[in-house]
């Protein structure tokens, strides 16, 4: 029997036998690792896939133009932004959109930080400190691989990396910009969660100063590296390359609208 390239395309996962997960970036990744910790059978449905192409010049002019991000300067990152709003069609009216479809999604952009919030930075959210006390400590485990009786610090200063990727005048301005504003928005020196003990392959931070060009160590958090341990995992299942259009309920439970993003059907 002829196989048609779209039928060799197309991967049968029985869904009922699991829960899933859309996406695979940071958020996308702690509910997964929670889920497998419980127990549960995970399939996570991404439309990141690893060949991503970089933004088009002008996709990329358009986002350093309308972000303030010094992030968004880093052209050898823009696969991170890469067709989002003309695949997702996300309309944008009176805000600006950013998302990504790319494995590790924005995290690939330049890992993140790490804050210690405390019950009055959460009083508008519907859950306490304490309530989320576990899952924080699971973030913080991740993206440093925090050991609690070693070394505490799980963050540096980065700003001289500016200075060597040639964004300096960026970084200035955007401080002097925001630095000193009392409106509910600051810029501060860039702060970057760093692997404070080797995890895996990958090696602690040793300040090589290269964070902004490509750390050398791997010691930048990326829900991509995370994502590979996973598919050991045999409750795992990791579906790349789909782009899910549409999440509808019936009586049957819920029905998934996907495209592939190799076809594009
Ligand atoms: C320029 C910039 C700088 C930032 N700096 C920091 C920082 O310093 N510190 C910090 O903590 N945070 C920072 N953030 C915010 C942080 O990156 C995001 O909050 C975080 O990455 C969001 O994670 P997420 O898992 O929700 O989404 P993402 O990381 O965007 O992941 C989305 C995932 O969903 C998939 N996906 C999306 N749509 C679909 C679809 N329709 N079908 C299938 N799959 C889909 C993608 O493939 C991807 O895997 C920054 C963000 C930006 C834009």
């Amino acid at each position: 029997m002829k196989v048609s390239k779209r039928q060799e395309l197309m991967k049968i996962v029985d869904l009922n036998e699991s829960l899933v997960v859309l996406g695979g970036g940071l958020n996308a990744l702690v509910v997964a690792i929670e889920l497998l910790k419980a127990g549960k059978r995970v399939t996570m449905i991404e439309a990141g896939r690893s060949d991503c192409k970089a933004a088009s010049s002008s996709e990329y002019r358009a986002f350093k133009k309308n972000f303030s991000s010094p992030k968004f300067g880093l052209k050898d990152r823009s696969f991170t932004y890469a067709g989002y709003i003309n695949r997702t069609k996300v309309k944008a009216v009176n805000f600006k959109v950013i998302g990504s479809l790319a494995t590790g999604g924005l995290s690939n952009l330049w890992g993140g930080d790490i804050r210690d919030y405390d019950d009055d930075d959460l009083k508008d959210f519907p859950y306490s400190k304490s309530e989320v006390a576990s899952i924080e400590e699971d973030i913080l485990n991740l993206m440093t691989n925090y050991n609690p009786d070693g070394e505490k610090v799980v963050a540096k200063e980065v700003v001289y990396n500016f200075h060597r990727a040639g964004i300096d005048g960026r970084c200035a301005e955007l401080i002097e910009q925001w630095g000193n504003s009392s409106e509910n928005i600051g810029f501060d020196l860039p702060k970057l969660a760093i692997l404070v003990n080797d995890k895996d392959d990958r090696k602690r931070c040793d300040h090589s100063d290269a964070c902004l060009v490509k750390c050398p160590n791997g010691s930048i958090f990326n829900a991509a590296y995370e994502i590979e341990k996973l598919r050991e995992n045999p409750n795992f299942v990791h579906l790349t390359g789909v782009l899910i259009e549409d999440v509808s309920k019936s009586r049957m439970g819920y029905t998934l609208s996907a495209r592939n993003m190799i076809d594009g059907k």
